[in-house]
C-alpha cells in the first residue's frame, strides 16, 4: 500500500468514526427529546445521514485495502473526503448549538418563576408548585394549610434607610422563613414584601405553631437597619384549604389568609392570626 493510500484510508476511518460518534449522540438526544415530549425530527434525519456516512466509510475502507491498495488517489477523491469529513463535524456543531439552546431555555423557564431578590418562587412559581402540592394532598386525603406574611412597617425601613436596606431585609426575611420550613413546603414572594407558604399534610393547629416559629425566626434572625433594640417583625395570617378544585381552593385560602393577616395588622402587628374555620380541611 502506498503512503497516499494509507493516508486516504486513515482519513476514511476518521470520517467513519466521527460519523458513528455523531450518529450515537443524535440518537441519544432524539431519545431524550421524545422522553421530554419534544419532537426533534432534525435529529432523526441527522442520525440517518450519519448512518449512511458510516456505511460509506466501511465500504470505501474495504475497497482501499482489498481492491485498490496501490491505485493513485486523485485530487477529486481528496476533495470528496474533505466534504465527507465536514458532515459529521457539522452535525456535532449543530447538536452543540441545540444543547446550548436547551440550556438557555431551561434558564429562562427557571427565571420566569423565580424572584431574583430572594431566590424564592415568584407568584407564578408559587401558584404552579402550590397547585401540584394541593393535588397530591387531595389524592392522599391530607390536610393543607396556607400562611400569608407581610413585613411590619416596611415603608419606614425604605423611607428611613433606603430601598437597598429594604432589599437586604427582604432577602433576610426570606432566608429566615425558608430556614423554618420542610422540604415539601412551598414558599413564595407574591409581591412587594408579601410572602406565602403552602404547607402540605399540615393541620391548622400545626400551621399556627409553625407560623409562630416563623414569626420568632424573623425577629431573631433579620437585623433591623436601625440597629440597637429595633426588630424586624412580620404579621402572619393562617388558613386551612377547603375541598374543591386546587385552583379554586388556593384562591379562597389566599383570600382567607389575607383577611387573617389584615386582622393581625389591626391587632397591633408582629403576631399570628387564624382565619375562621370557614374552610374545612379535606
Ligand atoms: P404594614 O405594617 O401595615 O404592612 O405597613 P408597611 O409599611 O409594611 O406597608 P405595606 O405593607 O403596604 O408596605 C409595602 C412597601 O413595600 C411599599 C413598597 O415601597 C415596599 N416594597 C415593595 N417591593 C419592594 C422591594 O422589592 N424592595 C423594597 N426595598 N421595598 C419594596
Ligand atoms: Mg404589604
Ligand atoms: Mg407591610
Amino acid at each position: 500500500m502506498t503512503t497516499d493510500n494509507l493516508l486516504f484510508l486513515l482519513a476514511r476511518l476518521l470520517m467513519g468514526g466521527l460519523c458513528a460518534l455523531a450518529a450515537v449522540l443524535a440518537l441519544w438526544r432524539l431519545a431524550a427529546a421524545s422522553r421530554a415530549g419534544r419532537r426533534e425530527p432534525v435529529l432523526g434525519l441527522m442520525a440517518l445521514v450519519l448512518g449512511v456516512g458510516v456505511a460509506e466509510a466501511v465500504q470505501d475502507a474495504w475497497w482501499n485495502v482489498a481492491q485498490a491498495p496501490t491505485d493513485p488517489i486523485g485530487f477529486n477523491a481528496w476533495l470528496w473526503i474533505g466534504f465527507d469529513l465536514a458532515v459529521p463535524l457539522l452535525a456535532l456543531r449543530v447538536m452543540q448549538v441545540m444543547a446550548e439552546r436547551d440550556a438557555a431555555l431551561a434558564r429562562l423557564a427557571a427565571l420566569s418563576v423565580t424572584d431574583p431578590l430572594t431566590g424564592l418562587a415568584n407568584r407564578r412559581g408559587f401558584e404552579a408548585k402550590a397547585h401540584a402540592a394541593i393535588a397530591t394532598c387531595r389524592r392522599q386525603g391530607q390536610p393543607v394549610a396556607l400562611l400569608a406574611f407581610d413585613l411590619d412597617r416596611f415603608k419606614r425601613i425604605n423611607d428611613g434607610w433606603g430601598h437597598a436596606a429594604g432589599d437586604v431585609v427582604l432577602a433576610g426575611a426570606a432566608r429566615a422563613m425558608a430556614g423554618q420550613l420542610r422540604a415539601g413546603d412551598v414558599l413564595g414572594r407574591l409581591g412587594g414584601e408579601e410572602f406565602a407558604a403552602l404547607l402540605p399534610a399540615t393541620t391548622p393547629e400545626e400551621a399556627a405553631g409553625l407560623a409562630e416559629r416563623l414569626r420568632l425566626a424573623v425577629r431573631a434572625e433579620v437585623p433591623h437597619p436601625e440597629g440597637g433594640r429595633a426588630l424586624t417583625t412580620v404579621s402572619i395570617g393562617v388558613a386551612a384549604l377547603g375541598p374543591g378544585e386546587a385552583a379554586e381552593s388556593l384562591a379562597a385560602a389566599l383570600a382567607a389568609s389575607d383577611a387573617a393577616l389584615y386582622a393581625a395588622k389591626e391587632k397591633g402587628r408582629d403576631r399570628v392570626e387564624m382565619a375562621p374555620p370557614r374552610l374545612a380541611a379535606p
